[in-house]
């Protein structure tokens, strides 16, 4: 397939796996790239020598293109970048953040620079960054999330219709159904983080991976709104925090309940009860483990089918 996307990052598919946080280290992402897709190593919970450590795995394991995802909230932000530099990482996805900080420096080191945003407003302020692509991510997302719970249906198009650049869907994305009801809506690429998280490559516990796949309809909820609003699975950990919100706890409250590494707790560890479990409501829809490459297979043969299914209808 040959788009915009596609012609920008060299890639087969325009199919992208998301930076997931202590989901996505370089195994999950060289073999999405493997596969014809472009994958993502998530910066967001390495310390600088472990990012060091998966660029430098990744580039071993593979030869096509992939990307360093960097939430621009990192404390350490400036050791990362460096070590993208020093690497010759070629693509970079920032989040979390403002896009003019880093985008210039990127661009100077012939880094692609795309960035992840929530609404049209942000899609703007992005590409008058410079950046090169938008990923628009809509409240079906798990994880960081907006704050004004636009749905991916209405995110993209008004993304699109905002702005020049190409733009790449996310949020609810697990198939080539929905990757084809995306792109119908002028999105030139999909980025899908829950489906690859039950990935026999991702390095999220066993116990998160079958999680999502025991997690139905309604299993999760957009949590922590008055914090960073993230969208998790409603365990305990979920339960305790919607009680003391439904208190009206304030800010204070809210982070002393949440800690220290919650997210590593559950994701990493496997604490199901006391860690922060965060995934897409498609996780209602994943149903086996697969690795990378057949789940990327699925998806693309999916998407060809479904677009003659359509056809046939005129
Ligand atoms: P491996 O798959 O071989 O990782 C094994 C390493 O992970 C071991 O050194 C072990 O450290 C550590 N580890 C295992 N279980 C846990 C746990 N429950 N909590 C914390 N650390 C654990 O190599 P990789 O190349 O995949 O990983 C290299 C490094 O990157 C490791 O330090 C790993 O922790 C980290 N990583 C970080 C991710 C992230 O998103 N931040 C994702 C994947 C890996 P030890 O024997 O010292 O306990
Ligand atoms: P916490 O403050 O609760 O904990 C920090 C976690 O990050 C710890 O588990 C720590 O590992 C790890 N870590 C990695 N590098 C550093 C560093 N340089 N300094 C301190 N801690 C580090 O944060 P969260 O777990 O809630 O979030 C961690 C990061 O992930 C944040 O930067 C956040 O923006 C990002 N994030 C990104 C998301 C996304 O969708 N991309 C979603 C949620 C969070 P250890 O326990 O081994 O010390």
């Amino acid at each position: 397939m040959k788009n915009r996307i596609t012609e920008l990052f060299g890639i087969e598919y325009p199919i992208i796996q998301a930076g997931m946080i202590w989901c996505s280290g370089w195994e999950l992402a060289s073999a999405v790239s493997n596969a014809g897709g472009l994958g993502i190593i998530g910066s967001g919970s390495m310390y600088p020598d472990v990012l060091k450590e998966h660029i430098r795995k990744c580039q071993a394991a593979t030869t096509k293109p992939f990307a360093v995802n960097i939430p621009l909230i990192y404390p350490d932000i400036d050791k990362h970048v460096e070590t993208i530099i020093e690497e010759q990482v070629p693509i970079v996805f920032s989040s979390a953040g403002n896009p003019k900080t880093w985008t210039a420096k990127l661009h100077e080191h012939g880094i692609k620079v795309v960035h992840v945003v929530s609404s049209a407003k942000f899609a703007q302020k992005a590409e008058a960054a410079g950046v090169d692509a938008v990923v628009a991510e809509g409240f079906e997302a798990g994880g960081h999330n907006g704050r004004e719970e636009t749905t991916t249906m209405v995110l993209i198009p008004g993304v699109c219709q905002a702005v020049n650049i190409p733009v790449i869907a996310a949020g609810g994305i697990a198939s080539g159904k929905a990757m084809l009801a995306a792109m119908a809506l002028g999105a030139e690429a999909v980025q899908i983080g829950s489906r690859f998280v039950a990935s026999k490559e991702s390095s999220a516990h066993q116990n998160f991976k079958q999680t999502v796949i025991e997690t139905g309809e309604g299993g999760t909820q957009l949590s922590l709104k008055q914090l960073t609003p993230v969208r998790l699975v409603k365990n305990a950990f979920f339960n305790q925090v919607a009680k003391a919100e439904l208190r009206g706890a304030s800010s204070d409250e809210l982070k002393e309940i949440l800690g220290r590494a919650r997210a590593k707790r559950g994701m990493f560890e496997g604490d199901l009860v006391e860690g922060e479990l965060e995934i897409g409501q498609v996780a209602g829809t994943i149903n086996q483990v697969l690795s990378a490459k057949e789940i990327v297979d699925e998806i693309w043969a999916e998407f060809k089918q479904e677009q003659k299914r359509i056809a046939g209808f005129i």
